[in-house]
């Protein structure tokens, strides 16, 4: 990918207008929030993302049509290089901006563009992912959350599980079977579901982190529209699909990034502590370093294409190197980053990066899935 002069003024211009913004009752926010860090002032950022999108920093590639700014990939990756940069706080907005409006874009009817896509643009309404169950992950075809229709509602029951963000959320896209006795992959709709009504239930399940951002959903009788279900009644597995290259595409630009705040602030600590001048240590570093700069070319050489090898090989790459690093903090803080400071879960930030980071290779697809589909559809290996 290379930059334009023209790419390059848009860099300014984000770049300013985050000086200019990340001021005032912002100015705290620098750092908050992401990945083992959601529970982290999400009131103020809830005031900082629909800031954001009162400026049009909101949905930059979605089609001006449907309130984007229809920005091309290249000032896409400036936005959230500068975006990461800038220390601004991660955005409670994602699962809809990134996964949810995209679908939306793409498959939706224009009532459900028009019902859904303007609160996603201005961050009045907040969105989680419901697909997972107990024995649903990996093998995501076996999900047994029903929905049945009565008159002009359906009727959903079962339960969800790692569902994150679910309570902050307005809206659930649900993946449930919508065909009595449908086995697998056929007989699923993907459905639009309002999460505060009384058949809807959310439990926060308690992290390694000690916090909470990801949840147990049960739905018990809940009910949405008819009109609410994206693609046709019983093809919600294509749908469904589709959102999840999106996931593991485009979306976790802005994650990748971030890693180079991580990484270069544990330089500096181990810059300034003997763990600079360990020989062993001084290897590890540069080799995350190294790698973290395989990330970044890998991505942009591979960014907006529609192969699902490449963006499994991306997943692996970064989600292992992330791991690593979370290992290599510790390895820098030594023995003092096995102590907490104060209360057991008063972590720093380097041994919540540890822990949160262990289940990188797990959410979007673990990587032994990842490596099943590299072995099979770009080594052609049998199943
Ligand atoms: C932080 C986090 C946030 C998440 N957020 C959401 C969310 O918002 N919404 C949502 O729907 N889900 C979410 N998930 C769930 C995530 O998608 C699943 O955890 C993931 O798909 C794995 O499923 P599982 O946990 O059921 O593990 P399992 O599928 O039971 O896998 C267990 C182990 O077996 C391995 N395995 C399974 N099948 C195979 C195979 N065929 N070949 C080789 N190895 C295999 C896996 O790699 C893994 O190591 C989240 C998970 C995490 C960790």
């Amino acid at each position: 990918m290379r930059f334009t002069p023209q790419d390059e003024e848009f860099r300014t211009e984000v770049r300013e207008w985050l000086k200019a913004n990340l001021t005032g009752p912002f100015a705290g926010l620098r750092g908050a929030g992401g990945p083992g860090r959601e529970h982290e002032r999400p009131a103020e950022r809830l005031a900082w993302n629909r800031h954001l999108a009162a400026a049009g920093w909101t949905c930059l590639g979605w089609p001006a049509e449907y309130g984007g700014r229809g920005a091309p990939l290249a000032q896409q990756v400036i936005f959230h290089e500068e975006y990461a940069r800038a220390g601004a706080p991660a955005r409670i907005s994602i699962v809809g901006e990134e996964l949810l409006g995209p679908t939306l874009i793409a498959f939706g009817t224009p009532d459900q563009k028009k019902r859904f896509l303007p609160p996603i643009k201005a961050v009045t309404e907040l969105w989680c992912q419901g697909y997972s169950e107990p024995g649903a992950g990996s093998d995501l075809a076996a999900i047994a959350t029903r929905a049945d229709r009565d008159a002009d509602d359906w009727v959903i029951t079962g339960q969800k599980v790692w569902t994150s963000l679910a309570h902050l959320s307005d809206w659930c896209f649900v993946l449930a079977r919508t065909e009595p006795g449908s086995k697998r992959s056929h007989g699923l709709s993907y459905l639009l579901v309002p999460m505060r009504q009384p058949g809807v239930t959310v439990r926060p399940i308690r992290q390694l982190t000690g916090t909470s951002e990801f949840n147990e959903v049960f739905f018990d009788g809940a009910r949405t529209a008819a009109a609410n279900v994206v693609g046709a009644p019983g093809d919600g597995w294509r749908i469904a699909k589709a959102t999840l290259a999106i996931e593991r595409g485009a979306a976790m630009l802005g994650q990748q990034v971030g890693f180079r705040r991580e990484l270069d602030n544990l330089l500096d600590a181990a810059r300034r502590t003997e763990a600079g001048a360990d020989p062993l240590l001084r290897d590890k570093l540069a080799r995350a370093w190294i790698g973290l700069e395989v990330i970044r070319a890998y991505a942009l050489d591979t960014l907006g294409g529609d192969d699902d090898t490449e963006a499994s090989v991306l997943k692996i790459l970064w989600s292992r190197w992330h791991k690593q690093l979370g290992e290599l903090a510790m390895d820098v803080q030594g023995a003092e980053s096995a102590i907490t400071r104060g209360e057991p879960y008063d972590l720093d930030e380097w041994q919540r990066l540890f822990l949160f980071s262990r289940a990188d290779t797990i959410y979007g697809g673990s990587d032994e899935i990842q490596r099943n589909i590299i072995a099979s559809r770009a080594l052609g290996l049998p199943r």
